[in-house]
């Protein structure tokens, strides 16, 4: 039911269907937790402490920082950061960028070597066809999805080591950072917790998760989420996490049904097209700006091609279901 969902649907519900991918499950005697609507999400902190205060104020400058960050990565707001170097494509400009956007854009050009393209940051035209696609239930023409098809390739994206500044060689290429900027927000939140000296923690953005230590008197976090039986079927199963993310990608609640064919908001960058199969993509390891990008590309690669990347991570598991 929670699957046909969209993405205009209330907050409470959006939170419902991600705490049916993961949710922290055991109740803490004494914890304080918060949540923060942003990045299309709701954010989760759980501080299993008893001083209400203390972990209150440190959450809010985690949220802060989250904030800043949406101000940054959303290409939503036609003033980010993000949005304005998009606006730069094709211009010939080298743009000096933010020292979040550069570590983001690092990473997200990592995976997309890594993963052949699988992962690319520069598929901001064919997203925005395809979130047009979703709006009005109505499938993009070909001729729509062959220019946007254009601007997309992260080898047009140029960046340079010693000053920091970003070019985009093609005209019209739009960045999206959706499919890894929730898990750069959970690192980041998580880094000002533990600046405030917060060393046991949780934080959650939709399907993207990263614990520290583990409460006192327990031995881990205990995380609840899917996965397949041995015979193929989905159930529930629980994780027990310390020092670790995890990060799921898959077609929850957005995608357009049409001739009896579901296309995913993850959208193959070589074909244009929104991916057809139905699988969620689990992905954990030390880091949740790596894991979310990992299953974002996971997403989207045939099984082959998975395990190749699998290979080039080993500290990150990749699990498919
Ligand atoms: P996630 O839920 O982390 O898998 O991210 C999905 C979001 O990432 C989509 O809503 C798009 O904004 C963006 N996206 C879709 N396809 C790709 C892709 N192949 N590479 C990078 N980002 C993508
Ligand atoms: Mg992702």
């Amino acid at each position: 039911m929670c699957l046909l969902l969209t993405r205009t649907k209330s907050i409470l519900r959006m939170r419902f269907i991600c705490w049916l991918l993961l949710v922290p499950v055991f109740a803490i005697g004494q914890r304080q937790e918060f949540f923060h609507p942003q990045m299309g999400t709701l954010f989760q902190i759980i501080v299993p402490t008893a001083d209400s205060n203390f972990a209150r104020q440190a959450t809010n400058l985690a949220f802060a920082r989250i904030d800043s960050l949406n101000q940054i990565f959303s290409d939503y707001q036609e003033n980010s950061e993000i949005s304005r170097l998009s606006k730069t494509a094709g211009t010939d400009a080298w743009v000096k960028v933010s020292p979040d956007m550069w570590r983001l854009l690092r990473i997200a050009q990592k995976i997309s070597r890594q993963s052949n393209g699988a992962f690319d940051i520069t598929i901001g035209a064919l997203t925005k066809v395809w979130r047009k696609a979703f709006r009005q239930s109505q499938f993009p023409t070909n001729a729509e999805i062959a220019k946007a098809k254009h601007t997309v390739d992260y080898r047009s994206l140029r960046m340079n080591g010693l000053s920091h500044k970003v070019k985009l060689l093609l005209p019209d290429t739009r960045l999206d950072a959706g499919g890894i900027a929730k898990g750069y927000a959970v690192d980041a939140a998580m880094k000002v917790l533990r600046k405030a000296g917060i060393r046991s923690a949780l934080v959650a953005g939709g399907g993207d998760v990263r614990v520290s230590n583990p409460p006192p008197d327990k031995a881990a976090w205990i995380i609840a989420t899917k996965g397949a039986d041995a015979t193929g079927q989905i159930v529930d199963l629980e994780k027990n996490l310390n020092n670790r993310a995890i990060s799921t990608s898959g077609d929850t609640y957005r995608f357009l049904e049409w001739e009896g064919i579901r296309y995913s908001h993850i959208i193959d960058p070589r074909s244009g097209m929104g991916i057809q199969h139905r699988q969620f993509t689990r992905v954990s390891g030390p880091r949740s700006t790596l894991a979310d990008a990992l299953a974002t590309a996971a997403n989207v690669l045939p099984i082959a091609e998975r395990d190749k990347l699998a290979k080039k991570f080993p500290k990150y598991l990749i699990e498919v279901y």
